[in-house]
């Protein structure tokens, strides 16, 4: 006699586990129909119309894949699987589904449909994990990590206000995707809920393609510090000031650009630091700048480096300032995001999951921002990436094959199995 019995895999099994690169690829084509630009990519910005298309799709995948789909008040889409049981933490993944304006096909997408792949590999195996797994869509990651701000509890009444790219303010655009300002509270998640988020991601950076490594595995999300920078002089005549009357205040800006520079690669580490804006006044060519004000920034994924090139930086200014015989000034600006590592843990399984696919791996810092950044502050976060060619991102152009997208989902649906299998 034959008995049904659900099927409990052993471990070795799950080698068979493996993403499908044909969906895959469709799933992308598709999802890349919504707020397509004439450039190839897409402009799928949070709050649009396009938008809202792009997450009914998302939507409609997530309710074949039998997903118990709701929608949260700060308009993430959350896709429920039950697992054997209930009482463990989910396992949670995902990523976002808008774009910036004329951005890529790849970034955030990936994140999304390698989620769904998933659920579909453990729904062709019949296979039903221990812990309850959840797919999450994060709500307008570009526009300020809305979605994640709001599930750690941090979306502040002010960041409702801010005008987004779609025309709407974000509190009228999360009632537009399906969510409700007025009740935020509600989107919140408690570390006891969440065993784990984990986000698969293009790199936007070119250097897995360049070393020819498969998988990076994230160590952590840089942390990133802005100043305003405010350089006085004096403006005065361009013909009649001798050279050695004059207080320029775009000389002393050029020289502590250049410094900027040298400080960040003097120290080992891969630190960065950028001078992206500048403004001389009164800005005519026969007037000496009496006011400059440029940008600084710096990020790393310790705050103690970002805080010794900045020190490195201050002491730089202050001979600078005495040389030229101006004042610099910095204004710290409240965009400030701290380091968020990713869990030893977390590291070690997505490293496992890849070499037992037989894919190389190198461990990198994350150096632009994600929705796990801020899920760090509740649950571990792991993070994987995959190759970028050319290393283009929030661009039309950005690219990333099957085959690496293909490897990225099968990575993750490992990393999630033994996650489920060992716990933590
Ligand atoms: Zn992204």
């Amino acid at each position: 006699m034959l008995l049904l019995l659900p099927v409990f895999c052993v471990a070795a099994d799950f080698q068979n586990f493996r993403a499908d690169p044909k969906r895959i690829e469709e799933r992308i084509r598709e999802l890349s129909k919504f707020g397509a630009n004439p450039e190839g990519g897409v402009s799928r910005v949070a709050f649009s119309d396009a938008d809202v298309e792009g997450r009914k799709y998302i939507r409609s995948l997530m309710e074949k894949a039998g997903l118990k789909v709701r929608v949260d008040t700060a308009g993430n889409i959350i896709g429920h699987r039950e697992g054997r049981d209930p009482k463990l933490p989910v396992i949670l993944f995902g990523s976002h589904a808008d774009s910036v304006p004329h951005g890529g096909n790849y970034d955030g997408a990936l994140g999304v449909l390698g989620a769904l792949e998933c659920i579909e590999i453990l729904n062709q195996q019949n296979f039903l994990t221990a812990h309850p797994l959840e797919v999450i869509v994060f709500s307008d990651e570009e526009g300020g990590l809305t979605g994640s701000h709001a599930a750690v509890g941090e979306l502040s009444q002010q960041a409702l206000q801010i005008k987004s790219h779609s025309g709407k303010t974000i509190g009228e655009g999360i009632r537009f995707i399906g969510g409700d300002p007025d009740d935020l509270q509600s989107a919140k998640r408690t570390p006891a809920e969440i065993l784990a988020y984990f986000e698969l991601h293009i790199e936007q950076g070119g250097i897995l393609e360049v070393e020819k490594i498969n998988i990076g595995v994230v160590e952590g999300i840089v942390g990133i510090n802005v100043w305003d920078v405010t350089v006085l002089g004096f403006a005065n005549h361009a013909g009649t000031t001798p050279m050695n009357q004059r207080k320029d205040a775009l000389l002393a800006a050029a020289r502590l650009v250049e410094s900027v520079n040298h400080i960040a690669k003097s120290i080992p580490g891969r630190q960065v630091a950028t001078v992206g804006m500048i403004h001389a006044e009164p800005g005519a060519a026969n007037v000496i700048p009496g006011k400059v004000v440029m940008s600084l920034e710096i990020r790393d994924l310790e705050k103690s480096k970002i805080d010794l090139v900045f020190e490195k930086v201050k002491k730089s200014a202050e001979k600078i300032a005495t040389d030229t015989g101006t004042t610099i000034s910095f204004a710290a600006l409240d965009v400030t995001a701290v380091p968020a590592p990713t869990d030893p843990r977390l590291r070690k399984i997505i490293q496992e999951a890849a070499t037992g696919l037989g894919l190389t791996t190198k461990l990198m810092p994350s150096g632009a921002g994600h929705d796990a950044q801020d899920i760090a502050r509740i649950a571990p976060i792991g993070m994987i990436f995959v190759p970028s060619v050319g290393g283009i991102s929030h661009s039309p152009k950005e690219f990333t094959t099957v085959s690496d997208m293909t490897n990225g989902a099968s990575v993750l649906t490992q990393a999630i199995l033994k996650l489920d299998e060992k716990g933590l």
